[in-house]
């Protein structure tokens, strides 16, 4: 995407569950418009600190900026109104409720009436689901699940939309779909995107920028391209 000016801002944040810290004070900063990846070895922190910028965690310490106000201690509907929404990596659809019924779960606080209806229905056919709106969500493959938990947090309308593995145990072509998804609506709706991803083929073919979280603190960031080449990278994730 195109880059301008600073979009989100974490100041030295920090969060410990317990005696065990998670988030180590964390600098992170992602640009209007901008795709970033965000790579690391299972237990980095990569989902936490998705968790601390959308609200649903609390940090120990330290500050979340987003278009220039501190949102630190605002909730994660408040979050949503200044344009910040998330897929989790722990799947959030109903199984026993229908695909329209799911798309329309979290916008209900936000939109009404006639604009509720648009938004639904432009996340249902982004997603590749116009047909299967009165289907049962269970009956989905998992690709189609992916696809509409995209959609329901991109009918919450974001700025910056924060993905936890949505390829994660999907098939080629179904990763192919959701990397397509996720580079038009950063291409033609100017949303800027976190993305937490470990296959590396995906990662290059959509990021602009990858950071690299370690034992819960940022340890490289760059293009993709920098970041296979870094031996240190090899070392701790890559298996190089
Ligand atoms: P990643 O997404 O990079 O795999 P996470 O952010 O899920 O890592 O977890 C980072 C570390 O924090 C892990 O060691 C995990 O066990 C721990 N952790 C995450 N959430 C909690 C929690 N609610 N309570 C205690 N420990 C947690
Ligand atoms: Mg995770």
């Amino acid at each position: 995407g195109e880059r301008t000016d600073t979009l989100l801002q974490t100041d030295d944040l920090v969060k410990r569950f317990g005696g065990f810290t998670a988030t180590d004070s964390v600098d992170f900063a992602v640009d209007e418009g901008e795709l970033r990846c965000l790579i690391g070895p299972n237990g980095a922190g990569k989902s936490t600190l998705l968790k601390l910028i959308v609200g649903t965690l609390s940090p120990s310490e330290g500050s979340v900026y987003y278009d220039g106000q501190d949102v630190t201690d605002l909730d994660p509907d408040e979050r949503v109104q200044r344009g910040i929404s998330m897929k989790f990596q722990v799947p959030s659809v109903y199984g026993d409720l229908s695909v329209r019924e799911n798309a329309r779960l979290p916008i209900q606080q936000f939109a009404d009436g006639e604009e509720r209806r648009r938004r639904v229905d432009e996340a249902i056919a982004d997603a590749g689901l116009a047909g299967y709106e009165d289907v049962e969500a269970s009956t989905l493959s998992h690709g189609q699940q992916q696809q509409l938990e995209i959609g329901m947090a991109a009918a919450l309308e974001p700025d910056l939309l924060l993905l936890d593995e949505p390829v994660a145990g999907l098939s080629v072509d179904e990763r192919d779909e959701i990397a397509e998804r996720i580079q038009r609506l950063n291409r033609e709706e100017g949303i800027a995107f976190v993305v937490i991803e470990h296959d590396t083929d995906f990662v290059a073919e959509i990021a602009d920028t990858v950071t690299v979280l370690h034992q819960g603190d940022v340890f490289r960031e760059g293009s993709i391209e920098e970041i296979e080449a870094d031996p240190e990278v090899r070392r701790i994730y890559l298996g190089g």
